[in-house]
């Protein structure tokens, strides 16, 4: 099968690999469409992740969909033909975390597109059956593979606790950040603040249902914020930007008993924190590791046309394409949001 390799930094290659061939209780899913994501774009412009870092080539890419083609022992023959979004990762199943339900924190956690895990930039992937979870017709193969980010939107807010009538702050308003203004949206956010340092990001933001989106590259986030809420801030606060200085902002613009999630990946291993300030408001600060369980409701809320996910898909490109898709991404040229790699 055809797949495009991560060499070193900017470096991806189309190659082949052998055809993956479905273990038990796996199915063998060809691949149609792989969305770009951000965590993607670190290991493509650094080679890592924080401490987490490539040393042999690997194949990107976890925000999948496709069709199964194939079963392994144990998975009903019935499933051949289901059109699938593919929900990534593979837990051990069996550790404390695991059995507690919360598969995403399992230390053994194999993760397709990452150092050590070939990821979905390939025809076909073998994968748990229970993880491939059927999607209507009416729905793309792009926006089977954004369930993935929208999966780690509902996820965050969640981890929110929300309650409606809450006031929000999204910042970082690229795929995830609008994907998280969407899902408040629908859980009861009655005003949804925006901020991100590209203009055309602030427009999107605003396309999307962010009420008051502020360019951060013009004006100060905490100002703007506090102004528009009289002093108070937000009940909750989301960090949804590629940056080390989002999270002491969201701590920031929330008010006093709020609530902060962190869902931004900086890619630094550490990054400063206004201690001070979180504990004189009593804050409470959450951090998102991807998601547990969300990706029925992703579905369910995209079928019934509550979130559209392809408000965030922007430009496509085919297999071949991938090292353009990433540069483009890269340089946050021509306006892009999310680029989709369909084939
Ligand atoms: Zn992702
Ligand atoms: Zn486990």
């Amino acid at each position: 099968m055809r797949c495009v390799r991560l060499h070193a930094p900017r470096d991806l290659r189309l190659e082949s690999a052998p055809d993956p061939k479905p273990g038990p209780r796996q199915a063998l899913v060809r691949v149609h469409s792989v969305g770009i994501c951000g965590s993607d774009l670190h290991y493509y412009e650094e080679g890592r992740i924080g401490s987490n870092k490539m040393t042999v080539p690997f194949v990107l890419g976890h925000e999948f969909a496709g069709t199964i083609e194939g079963v392994g022992e144990g998975i009903d023959p019935a499933r051949i033909g289901q059109r699938v979004a593919v929900e990534p990762g593979t837990p051990c199943f069996v550790c404390e975390h695991c059995t507690r339900g919360e598969y995403n924190v399992c230390p053994k956690m194999a993760f397709p597109g990452g150092p050590g895990h070939d990821g979905a930039l390939c025809d076909f992937m073998a994968v748990p059956a229970e993880f491939c979870f059927p999607v209507p017709e009416s729905m793309g193969h792009d926006e089977a593979a954004a369930i993935e980010p929208l999966a780690v939107a509902l996820h965050s807010v969640e981890l929110a606790g929300m309650r409606p009538g809450d006031t929000v702050a999204v910042l970082g308003t690229g795929p995830i950040g609008l994907l998280i203004a969407m899902a408040a949206r629908v859980s009861g956010a009655v005003t949804i603040y925006g901020a991100d340092l590209l203009p055309y990001r602030v427009a999107a933001a605003a396309a999307c249902g962010v009420d008051h989106a502020c360019d951060a590259s013009k004006e100060d986030t905490v100002e703007a914020i506090f102004r528009a809420t009289g002093g108070r801030g937000v009940d909750v606060a989301f960090d949804a930007a590629r940056s080390s200085e989002t999270a002491a902002l969201a701590c920031r613009v929330a008010r006093p008993g709020g609530t902060c999630v962190l869902t931004g990946i900086s890619g630094a291993v550490e990054d400063p924190i206004p201690v001070e300030v979180a504990r004189r408001k009593g804050l409470t600060v959450r951090w998102c590791r991807r998601f547990r369980h969300n990706y029925p409701r992703a579905i369910a809320l995209v079928s019934a046309g509550l979130i559209d996910v392809k408000k965030i898909v922007s430009h496509s490109f085919p297999l071949e394409r991938t090292p353009e898709a990433f540069a483009l991404v890269s340089r946050a040229g021509d306006r892009v949001l999310k680029a989709s790699i369909d084939f």
